[in-house]
């Protein structure tokens, strides 16, 4: 379990960790499919059966903005959930909608005369194409 933050760091910044939470944290930790915040509350409401969705929507915001998670709007109709908060980037199939990690890191500087006089302090890369799946049957 690597996604857990330690104890001490959960009292530091006032969340309150719930068998629930440990739960979504459990399920996504090594999590590399990027699930939405159905298949977690699917996964998760196997060992909860009475835990509604709002309740895992809602620890998922609290787990984002404690920064134990990242949530991706790569599609606009479904937020995903990230355990791995290194900053990376993602291939998107326009197809199937599978999200997948580009393992290595490799940055894109925006030119200087680019920046509009912003201060950049991230970025994040999608690229769209289609997975060797959808390749084969399209
Ligand atoms: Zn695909
Ligand atoms: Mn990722």
């Amino acid at each position: 379990m690597t996604v857990l933050f330690p104890m001490k760091r959960y009292r530091e910044i006032g969340i309150r960790l719930t068998p629930q939470r440990i739960a979504i944290l459990n399920y996504l930790d090594g999590n590399k499919n990027h699930p939405s915040a159905d298949e977690i509350y699917k996964a998760v409401s196997r060992k909860f059966p009475t835990m509604s969705f709002a309740t895992v929507y809602s620890a998922l915001a609290t787990l984002r903005d404690a920064g134990n998670v990242v949530e991706l709007t790569i599609d606009p109709m479904k937020k995903r959930y990230d355990p791995n908060t290194e900053r990376h980037h993602h291939l998107t199939c326009v197809s199937c909608k599978r999200v997948v990690d580009i393992g290595i890191e490799f940055n894109i500087e925006l030119p200087e005369n680019l920046k509009q006089d912003f201060d950049i302090t991230t970025h994040h890369i999608e690229f769209n194409g289609l997975c060797p799946e959808c390749r084969r049957t399209t």
